[in-house]
């Protein structure tokens, strides 16, 4: 099965896409987390686009992607995480597989302003907090795993925060009228979504 999740920042559509890739046994795929890891030359190029909000080139996001999708594990299906999420991309997309099902994962515009900018990350081992909803710092400004201090990440400035809203809106959902949708209200707990979405393949 080839599915795609789709949702606005901070909706949890990633931690929905690895729960699933565990539960169907499909590589969980995000375009966010490849693009931060791209080393080289690449790099500033990358780290412009994300602190801004912005999103990266359809064709050099597609070339990158492309690589992974040829991969022997992706032969059996995959979850793909914030691709695509323009209409070119779409294409693109397109042009290479067939998409059975995409997820949407809604929130709210208000509730998604909240959860972004009270994320805050540790900059020694990565891991995610935040300080209005789940996982909070049991002391505040401080990872719990390795007691290094917390930081916001450039995109979790307010300024990106507002224009990843607007991106989302005006490039990503529109994309959505193009697949076999099921959606699922993102705003409540993980296991509630998640369940949401079994019942919607089950039926
Ligand atoms: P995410 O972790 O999915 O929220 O992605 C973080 C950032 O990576 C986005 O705000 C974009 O700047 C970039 N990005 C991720 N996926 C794509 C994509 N499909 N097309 C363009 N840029 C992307």
């Amino acid at each position: 099965m080839k599915l795609i999740i789709i949702g606005p920042p901070g909706s949890g559509k990633g931690t929905q896409a690895k729960l699933l890739s565990k539960k169907l046994n499909l590589p969980h795929i995000s375009t966010g987390d490849m693009l931060r890891e791209v080393k080289g030359e690449l790099r500033k190029k990358i780290d412009y686009y994300i602190a801004g909000g912005d999103l990266f080139p359809d064709e050099l996001m597609f070339e990158i992607l492309k690589e992974r999708l040829e991969k022997e594990d992706c032969k059996k299906g995959f979850i793909l995480d914030g691709f695509p999420r323009t209409i070119p991309q779409v294409d693109m997309l397109k042009s290479f597989t067939e998409i059975d099902y995409a997820i949407e994962v809604s929130v709210s515009d208000k509730e998604i302003i909240k959860r972004l900018s009270g994320r805050r990350t540790c900059g020694r081992c990565n891991s995610l907090f935040n300080i209005y909803t789940n996982p909070k710092p049991k002391q505040e400004n401080i990872c719990d795993n390795c007691g290094e201090e917390l930081h916001e990440r450039d995109d979790q400035a307010p300024e990106a925060i507002k224009n990843r809203v607007k991106v989302y809106a005006k490039q990503t959902k529109p994309i959505l009228e193009r697949y076999n949708t099921i959606k699922v209200n993102g705003e409540q707990d993980i296991g509630q979504v998640f369940q949401d979405i079994l019942e919607e393949f089950l039926v």
